[in-house]
């Protein structure tokens, strides 16, 4: 780490965080995070996080049913995000929605680029059995079971909402289909196969 540094912390999962006057540098240090490292300039502008939690909002004319993934280490959003996210949950009306996460407690989303901030994030792609469970859609049974219907439902109100775009994963819904496909709006990246990530938010809400 290049010398400077006014803070050094280890953040969880053995991640070492280090606090320049310009910047902060976070820095993998186990597993495939081994090295990693991701610059962060300060702006000098704060940008606002709310800490998500699973929310049942059944019983109510609008329904907000989701969950957060149990272990998801970016439980933080930003404000405008979170109602926007809200938005497009009482859209669909779904109940079961996982959320993997938007960013962590200090903005930086380690070790993805574009999780900082709080307004991009990842969620499980929707099951035909509605049970919200983890779903690799990179294999023939995982891709099955994926609700391509209801997926691009939401895919256009999460559009409707203010992110226009989102990374998946090319998947086959029959062995014997040519050509691999994707969800609308979605371009393939590598890492994608068991969630979907929004992207270029621009909140939509009155
Ligand atoms: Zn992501």
């Amino acid at each position: 780490m290049p010398a400077g540094f006014t803070k050094e912390e280890t953040i969880g999962k053995g991640r070492k965080k280090y606090t320049y006057t310009d910047k902060v540098v976070v820095k993998g240090t186990k597993g495939d995070e081994k090295g990693k490292i991701r610059k962060n300039i300060k702006t000098g502008k704060k940008s606002p996080l709310i800490k998500i939690g699973s929310k049942d909002y059944t019983g109510q004319k609008l329904p907000i049913q989701f969950k957060l993934m149990a272990n998801s280490t970016r439980l933080y959003i930003h404000p405008n995000a979170f109602a926007c996210v809200l938005g497009t949950i009482a859209n669909v009306g779904y109940k079961d929605i996982t959320m993997v996460g938007f960013t962590g407690k200090d903005n930086h989303g380690f070790p993805s680029k574009t999780h900082v901030n709080g307004v991009h994030g990842d969620f499980r792609y929707l099951r035909k059995d509605k049970t919200g469970a983890s779903l690799h859609i990179n294999n023939d049974e995982g891709a099955k079971e994926l609700d391509v219907t209801r997926q691009e439902k939401m895919i256009d109100a999460f559009v409707k909402f203010g992110w226009p775009k989102f990374y998946s994963y090319k998947f086959k819904l029959t062995k014997d289909q040519k050509e691999k496909q994707l969800l609308k709006k979605c371009d393939h990246l590598g890492g994608h196969h068991h969630h979907l990530h929004t992207r270029r938010f621009k909140p939509k809400f009155k």
